[in-house]
């Protein structure tokens, strides 16, 4: 059994769910220990639970060690299980990341998958849908994996009740990526997206938005949900290119300034303008396991977060050493991930 220690670099969900994921892919069991030792609240909170089980859900898994709070865990897998899977998070924790805990074993498996997860769709220090969809499946697609997820129902942390739908078609024919530029910009929208609060938080936002980005005033829109439980408070900026469409993002909370809330988000988005990688700072670490299972490829970015780097670890300690990021001339940074080897579990089907 592979021992995969939760303090390695970042100490967080991540280490976990790319482990589970790896697992399921591989047939390896494997124990986690010191499960997210570098969080406040260390172990299984109600969102990793929940990527635990519905891990075990898509390879039919025995697992031990699975309550609230644990810092241990063993899973052992057993065969891949595509179809339908139903998972609820029972707490605003992050449904993107339950998902894409499950997207990459799905993709090795033999046939179609449907996962529908209940939960929350737009968290702090998680991918909102929005990235999911925009910047996040489009790329897996360039590797030849067809992922579509839809947003159900809004779920804003903390009241959470929202759900996500992902359809996951079999990666038959990988192909290696390559993502070395942006290609020429296609179009550009930011957002300030509001559930059950007053409107003048969203008018606030996109005003920010306009002036801070220098966008006009069409290029920054005003949303407000209602079909929800709520309240919630979250601000986008895409940003589309002709290979590649990135998503930033700041989620607001309370007694935060809506002016804070939108300035986050867009001086985030005027780095990612400024620079001229094709791949942000979130999308490098998680397209490091779709690749790494896959075909491999190679891509430019920024300098790699402690995320990328601490994932990069979890997967060389189920494939072996496959990925090198390393530093060029102008700054920037060149990640390359070797094809994998074959050594996936058979899906059973
Ligand atoms: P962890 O902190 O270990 O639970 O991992 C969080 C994951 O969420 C990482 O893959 C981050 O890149 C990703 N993430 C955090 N914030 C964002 C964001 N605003 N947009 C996209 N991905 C994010």
């Amino acid at each position: 059994m592979l021992a995969i220690d939760g303090r390695l670099g970042e100490g967080g969900g991540q280490i976990l769910r790319s482990a589970l994921a790896l697992s399921a892919i591989t047939g390896t069991p494997v124990r986690l220990e010191h499960i997210r030792a570098g969080r406040p609240k260390p172990g299984l909170q109600r969102q990793h639970l929940a990527s635990v089980r519905a891990a075990a859900r898509v390879c039919g898994a025995e697992i031990t060690g699975d309550e609230l709070g644990s810092r241990e865990l063993t899973f052992i897998p057993h065969g891949l299980c595509p179809g339908e899977h139903h998972i609820d998070i029972g707490s605003a924790g992050s449904a993107s990341l339950v998902l894409q805990t499950v997207i990459p074993p799905l993709l090795r498996a033999g046939a179609p998958s449907r996962v529908v997860v209940d939960g929350g769709t737009h968290n702090p220090l998680a991918p909102p849908f929005e990235f999911l969809r925009d910047t996040f499946c489009p790329v897996l697609a360039r590797i030849g994996a067809t992922v579509t997820v839809s947003l159900e129902r809004h779920g804003f942390y903390p009241a959470g009740g929202g759900r996500l739908v992902a359809e996951i078609q079999p990666l038959v024919e990988p192909w290696p990526l390559e993502l070395m530029e942006r290609g020429r910009p296609t179009s550009r929208r930011a957002v300030a997206t509001i559930a059950h609060l007053p409107a003048h938080v969203a008018s606030r936002e996109a005003q920010t938005l306009k002036h801070a980005l220098k966008w006009s005033h069409r290029e920054c829109d005003e949303v407000e949900i209602h079909a929800c439980d709520g309240p919630g408070n979250i601000v986008t900026v895409t940003m589309a290119y002709q290979h590649i469409t990135e998503t930033v993002s700041a989620v607001g909370a309370m007694r935060v300034p809506a002016e804070e809330v939108a300035l986050r988000a867009a001086k985030e988005a005027q780095r990612y303008l400024d620079s001229d990688v094709p791949v942000g700072e979130h999308l490098a670490d998680q397209l490091l396991l779709p690749l790494a299972i896959a075909r491999g490829g190679r891509f430019r970015t920024g300098a790699p977060s402690l995320h990328a780097t601490t994932n990069a670890q979890v997967i060389s300690a189920f494939l072996g050493e496959r990925i090198a990021m390393s530093e060029r001339a102008d700054g920037d940074w060149l990640i390359e991930v070797m094809p994998n080897g074959g050594t996936e579990q058979t899906p059973t089907g």
